[in-house]
C-alpha cells in the first residue's frame, strides 16, 4: 500500500484529492500537516484523517511513502526538497514552484533520491484530452495547423483569497490556469511549444497588481500557433478546446474543468462524428498512475520535467506581457 502525508490543508484536497487516494485499492492517508496546529486538527476530523502535526519534519519523520504538497504555491519548492530528501514519493500540486529554475532543482533531487516526482495537472487524465490526443496521433485531422484553448472561468467566492491578492504566493491566473494550459496542449498535440506573446488583464477582481486574465499566442515547434485564453473573472464564459488540421478538425467543449465531463465532436470530409471516451475521475486517474510509478510501472501521467515545462511556459508568458515582446520558452531539459 501506499501511505499518503497530506501537506496542507487545502480545498484541492478536500475536495477531489482525498476521495482520488482512497479509491485506490492500496491508498491509505495517514497524516495531514497545516501550519496551523488547529486548522490540522479540525481539518483531520473533518476528513478522517488519522493524524494532524504542524511541522513539516513530524511529518516527513511519520510512517508515510509520499506526499502530496498542495500548500500555496511559493512553498512547494522546500517542502518537496525537504519530502524528496526524506526519501518520500513526491505528487506537487501546479505550479511545482514560482520558477523553472527552483522546478529544475525539484527535479534534480527526485532523481537524486530515487523518489517519484509528479505534477497534478489533472487535464492530462481526462477521457475527453485523451480522446483527443489519440485522434491527432492517429492522424484524424491531418496535419495539425492550429489550436485554440477557452479557459476564462469565474473564481468561485471561496477562492478569491491568495489566487487574486497575494503575488509573493504565486497568485494570478497564468501560474494558476495557464500552466494547465500549456500543458493541455502539450499533451493533446504532442508538440512542445518553443514562444509565446501574451497580453494580461486585471478586470477588477485581481489586486496587487496581479493579472486575473491572459490571452497568449504560442508558436509550436512542429509550426503550429495556438492560442488560450485564462480568466478569473467571465462568469458567464464556457470552456472549450479545438485543435484544426489538414484533413480535420477536433472541436472540444466543456472540457476545461475538473470533472468527466464534456463532449468531442471530431469533423472532417466524411462528415461529423461525437468520440466517445471513459468518465473516470481525472484526479483518480492520477492517482492510480502514480501509485503505479511508486510500483516501479511507468511514468505518473503528468512528470516533474512536465511541470518544469508548463511552468516555463508560464513564467515566458509573464515574461511577454511585461516587456510587450515576444518571449522564447526554454525548460532547459
Ligand atoms: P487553498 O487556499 O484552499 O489552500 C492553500 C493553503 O491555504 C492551505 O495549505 C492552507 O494552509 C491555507 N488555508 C486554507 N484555508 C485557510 C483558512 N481558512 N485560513 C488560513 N489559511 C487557510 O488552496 P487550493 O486548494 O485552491 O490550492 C492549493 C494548491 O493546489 C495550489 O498550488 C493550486 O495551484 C493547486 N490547485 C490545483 C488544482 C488542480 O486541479 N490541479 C485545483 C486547485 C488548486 P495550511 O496548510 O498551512 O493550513
Amino acid at each position: 500500500s501506499v501511505k499518503w502525508g497530506l501537506i496542507g490543508a487545502s480545498t484541492i484536497a478536500r475536495q477531489f484529492m482525498i476521495d482520488a487516494i482512497r479509491a485506490q485499492p492500496d491508498g491509505e492517508i495517514a497524516a495531514v500537516m497545516s501550519s496551523s496546529a488547529e486548522r490540522a486538527t479540525a481539518y483531520a476530523r473533518e476528513n478522517g484523517i488519522p493524524a494532524a502535526v504542524s511541522n513539516l519534519d513530524a511529518l516527513l519523520g511519520s510512517d508515510i511513502d509520499a506526499v502530496y504538497i498542495s500548500t500555496t504555491n511559493e512553498l512547494h519548492f522546500e517542502q518537496a526538497l525537504a519530502a524528496a530528501k526524506a526519501g518520500k514519493h513526491v505528487l506537487c500540486e501546479k505550479p511545482l514552484a514560482l520558477t523553472s529554475d527552483d522546478a529544475r532543482k525539484m527535479v534534480a533531487s527526485a532523481k537524486e533520491a530515487g523518489i517519484v516526482l509528479g505534477t497534478n495537472h489533472h487535464l492530462r487524465n481526462a477521457g475527453a484530452h485523451r480522446a483527443m490526443r489519440d485522434a491527432v496521433a492517429a492522424g484524424r485531422i491531418g496535419n495539425p495547423i492550429a489550436a485554440r484553448v477557452f479557459h476564462s472561468v469565474y473564481l468561485p467566492e471561496n477562492l478569491q483569497g491568495w489566487r487574486i491578492a497575494r503575488p509573493e504566493a504565486g497568485g494570478g491566473v497564468v501560474l494558476d490556469i495557464t500552466v494547465h494550459d500549456a500543458d493541455t496542449l502539450r499533451f493533446v498535440l504532442g508538440d512542445d511549444p518553443v514562444e509565446v506573446s501574451a497580453f494580461t488583464q486585471s478586470a477588477g477582481m485581481a489586486g496587487s497588481g496581479l493579472e486575473d486574465g491572459a490571452m497568449c499566442v504560442w508558436r509550436f515547434k512542429s509550426g503550429l500557433i495556438a492560442q488560450s485564453h485564462e480568466g478569473f473573472t467571465t462568469r458567464f464564459a464556457d470552456t472549450g478546446f479545438e485543435v484544426h488540421g489538414s484533413q480535420g478538425s477536433l472541436i472540444a467543449r466543456d472540457v476545461m474543468t475538473q470533472k468527466p465531463a464534456g463532449s468531442v465532436l471530431l469533423r472532417t470530409a466524411s462528415g461529423e462524428e461525437q468520440l466517445s471516451f471513459d468518465r473516470e475521475d481525472l484526479y483518480a486517474r492520477s492517482l492510480r498512475g502514480f501509485h503505479a510509478a511508486v510500483r516501479g510501472e511507468g511514468q505518473p501521467s503528468a512528470t516533474g520535467e512536465d511541470g518544469i515545462w508548463s511552468l516555463a511556459a508560464a513564467e515566458a508568458a509573464l515574461q511577454s506581457a511585461a516587456s510587450g515582446r515576444t518571449v522564447k520558452i526554454d525548460p532547459k531539459l
